[in-house]
């Protein structure tokens, strides 16, 4: 039998720096002097005993129907719902982290305790200080991370990018009927543009949920345009860790990264998905697709071989047509973003030595009332995503017509990214030889992390009216260079 609460917790003490009662219309601005709360066991009922300082007001919660959401940092609600009916709620504030953690952590002790007593809440215990985030992301990455998107300039170049933020705009005001009147959650919100946009649309409510602090910056943009403030939520916070007051009927968000998955952010869109959506929600993008297809490119591969570089080239270096791989939001477990597996097989149009896979994404905005894909491909107006090129540690050669098989494999790593293991194969083409022919493999291992960033170099390509020239043989490094010399030639005269 488990010994009573008061052999176990000692009575504990907070000072918050304030408290407003949610249910008393009275006195709902915060308290004007210091609220000490207190954890305690009274006649074997557990409980949280508020008291402020320089007031005879003190009230106390039941804490075996008592639940505690987070909201930020600082930054609690706390509900008592006994009987089910909610009968009390505070938002309680504190002085600093620590504070607000060793009362977080303290609640989920004691309320572990009151409920081996209690009757238990219907809906579980609501504080849970391990995080599905912390968990699987190395601290270290998530404060680098968090950090990047707390400064302006990088919301403003997400903001500056026409092709993302234009799409993301025409995309909710042509579906008004899927926010109008609905409640909404943006997903990582940053500066808040795309709440603003859910508003505009007549969204009932928007919860803008935004972990890094860009969330101060959202809540002030927001607070600019009082129509829409008035209707939107800023919660500072992970979406793993932050309770929502009610579920969405909406989501809307920009998890992508490079290759998609980059920054394992769509993760957090399908644990919003989870947490907060509606059975029949809306999902704001649907579903995205990677696209892949070889080109051939020996600029790029003089350059720089074995890594996954990010520009934008152009889709006359495809050799072959693309193929994709969907990933639905609306069904994709997050477990599933950990390895994803593609088989790739394509049929190569030119004759021409293979340096590797180029990469884009898609997305889908599935509305009720218009179907608006948003892309990233080579060719299409470029965003700051531009594409992505996995660059092989040696070409392959194929003829026109040949398949060309292989693997790419996506690792995600705790550092926010993924490690790519491209295999690309084909059966080598020699004078004479018996069809079957030798196969010739070529791999590479990359961290989609650690890409070469090479769009500040605009490239300039030859416009070829034949595909590139083709070397007569494997064995033939330094006519390659000089191949690679013409050609670069040829580009220089056209500057
Ligand atoms: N929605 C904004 C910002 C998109 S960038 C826009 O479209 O302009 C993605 C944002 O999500 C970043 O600001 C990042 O800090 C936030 N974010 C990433 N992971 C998060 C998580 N787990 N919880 C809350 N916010 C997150």
């Amino acid at each position: 039998m488990e010994a009573p609460c008061m052999n176990k917790l000692k009575q504990k003490e907070f000072t918050l720096a304030s408290v407003t009662d949610l249910t008393s219309p009275s006195s709902s601005s915060p308290s004007s002097s210091p609220v000490v709360a207190t954890f305690s066991c009274v006649n074997e009922v557990t409980e949280l005993r508020f008291q402020e300082s320089e007031s005879s007001d003190d009230f106390s919660f039941e804490l075996s129907s008592t639940q505690l959401f987070k909201l930020g940092p600082l930054q609690f609600v706390c509900v008592s719902d006994k009987d089910n009916s909610l009968s009390r709620g505070v938002v309680i504030m504190f002085r600093d982290d620590k504070e607000s953690k060793d009362f977080s952590d303290s609640f989920g002790e004691w309320t572990k305790d009151a409920f081996k007593k209690g009757p238990g809440l219907p809906n579980g215990t609501v504080s849970d200080s391990t995080s599905k985030f912390d968990n699987k992301i190395e601290a270290a990455s998530a404060k680098m991370y968090f950090h990047y998107y707390g400064q302006l300039l990088h919301q403003q170049n997400m903001l500056q990018d026409y092709v993302r933020t234009g799409t993301y705009h025409a995309a909710v005001m042509e579906n008004r009927s899927d926010f109008s009147g609905r409640v909404v959650v943006d997903v990582g919100a940053g500066s808040g543009i795309l709440s603003m946009f859910a508003a505009l649309a007549g969204a009932k409510h928007v919860y803008a949920v935004e972990a890094s602090e860009m969330a101060d910056y959202a809540r002030k943009l927001i607070a600019g345009n009082p129509l829409l403030a008035e209707r939107i939520t800023v919660i500072k916070g992970k979406i793993e860790d932050v309770e929502l007051p009610e579920k969405a009927d909406v989501l809307i968000s920009e998890p992508m990264g490079t290759l998609l998955v980059n920054e394992r952010m769509l993760e957090t869109y399908v644990i919003a998905r989870d947490r907060f959506l509606s059975p029949n929600g809306k999902m704001f993008p649907t579903v995205g697709r990677i696209h892949m297809a070889p080109f051939a490119d020996e600029f790029l591969f003089i350059e720089m071989a074995n890594k996954p570089v990010v520009d934008a080239f152009d889709p006359r270096l495809l050799i072959a047509p693309s193929m994709f791989h969907v990933i639905d939001f609306t069904k994709m477990k997050e477990e599933q973003f950990y390895e994803i597996d593609v088989p790739l097989k394509f049929t190569a149009s030119v004759c021409t030595r293979v340096h590797g896979l180029a990469c884009w994404f898609d997305v889908l905005f599935d509305g009720s009332t218009v179907q608006r894909w948003f892309t990233t491909a080579p060719g299409a107006p470029t965003t700051h995503w531009y594409q992505i090129r996995c660059v092989l540690s040696q070409p392959i050669h194929v003829m026109a017509g040949q398949e060309i098989t292989g693997r790419l494999h996506l690792v995600a790593h705790s550092a926010q990214s993924y490690t790519i293991n491209l295999t690309l194969s084909a059966k080598m083409w020699r004078p004479g030889a018996s069809q079957g022919g030798i196969l010739q493999t070529s791999s590479c291992k990359l961290d989609l992390k650690e890409p070469y960033y090479r769009m500040s170099q605009p490239q300039v390509y030859p416009v070829a009216q034949e595909p590139p020239a083709q070397p007569q043989d494997l064995q033939i490094q330094s006519e390659d260079l000089e191949e690679v010399e013409l050609l670069q030639q040829n580009a220089n005269a056209q500057l």
